[in-house]
């Protein structure tokens, strides 16, 4: 057992592009777009990780950026699709420019989840309407009023007709705003023990909620698995968190009110691990 068997998900941020600032965004709060983009190169290094990992979780196009913009996006796709890989492949999206990826439509190997950001009721059910035929692309209104995010979570969103989900709207580390808490009675965050993010420069990141990025590793110096078991800097996050329950004093953590803890068997294991590893 090592720490990559607890990881479920793989995020990866092919671009720092987008054709959107929504309000609840960093990006209409002083985020920068930036033309920068995932290499063919860097999707490969990426990939044959994977593979020798025998990596079964998902693979997860989302990010700082809108993935859809991302240069030769499709051949990036095809490249994770090769060889009929044991993890699943998602795509989240705004959808402005997802016709562009038509090949992909109903194609099993690749789920879409189309977030339907307009207002307009009528531009929404046009939208619900083109695109419900596909078996793989999943449409979520996430209406865009012009919110702050606090507001914008007690809002409701529209999955194929159902009401109610928040879609983890965060103050992104506290780029957004400071939390309202001064600690979770659990500051053990799941992100840490499920989730990997990757830049598009293969930088290694905390998570998807830290819009201040840091900069934990590159996976050209260290592969996937060197990283999430021997950083020190993550194995540093990972005690704080699970041995001491406090995000006291660590960048990003400190300032983020996401709400995310560990339960049942699978925390017993991981903490487990660390004992381990700490012997
Ligand atoms: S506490 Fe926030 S910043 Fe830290 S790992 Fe979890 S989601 Fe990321």
């Amino acid at each position: 057992m090592n720490y990559f068997n607890f990881v479920k998900y793989i995020e990866i941020n092919p671009t720092e592009l987008c054709n959107l600032q929504c309000s609840f965004c960093p990006r209409a709060h002083g985020y920068p777009n930036q033309n920068l983009h995932m290499s063919l190169d860097t999707a490969r290094e990426i990939k044959n990780q994977l593979d020798n990992l025998h990596f079964k979780g998902k693979v997860i196009f989302a990010g700082r950026g809108e993935p859809t913009l991302t240069k030769n996006f499709d051949e990036i796709l095809d490249i994770f699709l090769e060889n009929e890989p044991n993890y699943r492949v998602q795509v989240t999206t705004n959808g402005k420019k997802i016709d562009d990826l038509k090949k992909f439509f109903n194609d099993a190997r690749v789920r879409f989840s189309y977030d339907i950001y307009t207002p307009d009721e009528s531009e929404a059910n046009r939208i619900i309407e083109k695109y419900n035929e596909y078996s793989n692309i999943r449409l979520i209104r996430k209406p865009d009023y012009g919110l702050n995010f606090d507001q914008f979570t007690k809002g409701k969103s529209v999955r194929r007709g159902l009401t109610g989900s928040k879609e983890g709207m965060t103050n992104r580390a506290g780029f957004l705003g400071e939390n309202t808490f001064d600690e979770f009675e659990d500051n053990a965050c799941a992100k840490l023990v499920y989730n990997m993010y990757i830049d598009w420069n293969g930088n290694y990141n905390l998570c998807c909620d830290d819009w201040n990025p840091l900069i934990l590793g590159n996976i050209f110096e260290e592969n996937i698995e060197e990283f999430i078991n021997y950083n020190e800097n993550l194995n540093g996050y990972r005690k704080k968190h699970f041995c001491e329950n406090s995000r006291k004093g660590l960048p990003a953590c400190q300032t983020c009110n996401r709400r995310s803890p560990v339960t049942g068997d699978a925390r017993e294991d991981y903490m487990n691990l660390i004992r381990m590893n700490e012997m």
